[in-house]
């Protein structure tokens, strides 16, 4: 089977390649010739359009920054509905707003288009290995069908509800990671400047109930003052962004991630918006005026 993929950035890219190492034959389009470029050398076909790719591939998939690139992507011109035939699949794999899923889902079912959402977590790391977790959301049969190629780019892939679930949970998942890199920055600050040293505090505390996945990646990123991305800080600002419009939409105050997104937000201001999340910490250097690393 030919997929279509659209978005071949950090993500995209090791994705590509993931499906392509499985046997797929992969047709990928970039607005970036370089991305392309890349996608081409690991054995895509190059896309000229998003309507040509949907126009030959029974399922499209699209790796994107954020809503308004996958409905210019989708809905625009030359995009994957001009070129859609009744029948294709369309996997949005973006983190988005799902508000915005819902509604590309409602134009896409007007053309016969079925569509999931199917955001992932795990970063470039699990997107070269192939272990993504990947949170769906769409019709259960339609999620039944397509198990086994989310499978070739994730070891984790869960049906969370109808469409927009995946990108719900995805919100959920960056809300507890920023709060979680947070607190821990806070709380690494407070104990340089009490002249306890935070690399024996992670030690002596790592094991217990404090301690968690965040708390293992991030702790040393800090103490050594490596804020090289990872995930960057404007990427979850982006997140957050979604998570607050969501929120306020059904009526669910979240006011610790209104405080964390104003700290990233901080960081933006000061040309820092392409650090890691991890960076966090040089917001509480600025407010404390004590670094945690050297
Ligand atoms: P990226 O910015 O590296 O890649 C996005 C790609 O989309 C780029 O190559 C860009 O040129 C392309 N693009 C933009 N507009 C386009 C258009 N109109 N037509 C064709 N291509 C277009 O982003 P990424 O890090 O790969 O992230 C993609 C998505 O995955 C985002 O929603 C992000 O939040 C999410 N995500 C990222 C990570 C991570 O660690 N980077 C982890 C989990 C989820």
């Amino acid at each position: 089977m030919k997929i279509g993929f659209i978005g071949l950035g950090i993500m995209g890219k090791p994705m590509v390649r993931n499906l392509i190492n499985a046997g797929y034959k992969v047709k990928a389009y970039d607005i970036v010739r370089e991305n392309l470029d890349a996608a081409i050398s690991y054995g895509a076909e190059e896309g000229k359009s998003g309507a040509e790719i949907a126009s030959e591939c029974p399922v499209v998939i699209t790796m994107l920054p954020n809503s308004p690139h996958v409905k210019t992507v989708v809905l625009g011109e030359n995009g994957v509905l001009e070129g859609a035939k009744s029948g294709l699949i369309l996997i949005d794999m973006s983190s988005i707003d799902p508000n915005v899923s819902k509604e590309i889902g409602a134009l896409c079912a007007e053309k016969g288009v079925r569509m999931l959402d199917a955001p992932v977590s795990g970063g470039e790391p699990k997107a070269i290995d192939g272990t993504l977790s990947i949170m769906v959301g769409g019709e259960k049969a339609l999620f039944d069908e397509m198990v086994p190629i989310l499978k070739c780019m994730g070891s984790s892939v869960v049906h969370c509800g109808d469409l927009g679930a995946g990108n719900t949970t995805k919100l959920a998942n960056q809300i507890i990671v920023a709060g979680n890199i947070a607190v821990l920055a806070e709380a690494l600050t407070m104990v340089k400047k009490a002249g306890v040293d935070p690399l024996v505090v992670f030690e002596a505390i790592k094991g217990g109930l404090a301690g968690s996945t965040v708390m293992n990646a991030k702790a040393p990123m800090m103490i050594e003052s490596n804020f090289k991305p990872g995930f960057r800080v404007d990427l979850h600002i982006k997140d957050l962004g979604n998570a607050l419009d969501t929120a306020h939409k059904v009526g669910a105050p979240v006011p610790i991630t209104a405080m964390v997104q104003e700290m990233f937000e901080t960081l933006h201001a000061d040309g820092r918006g392409s650090d890691d999340h991890s960076s966090l910490a040089n917001f509480y250097a600025k407010v404390s005026g004590t670094k945690i690393g050297k």
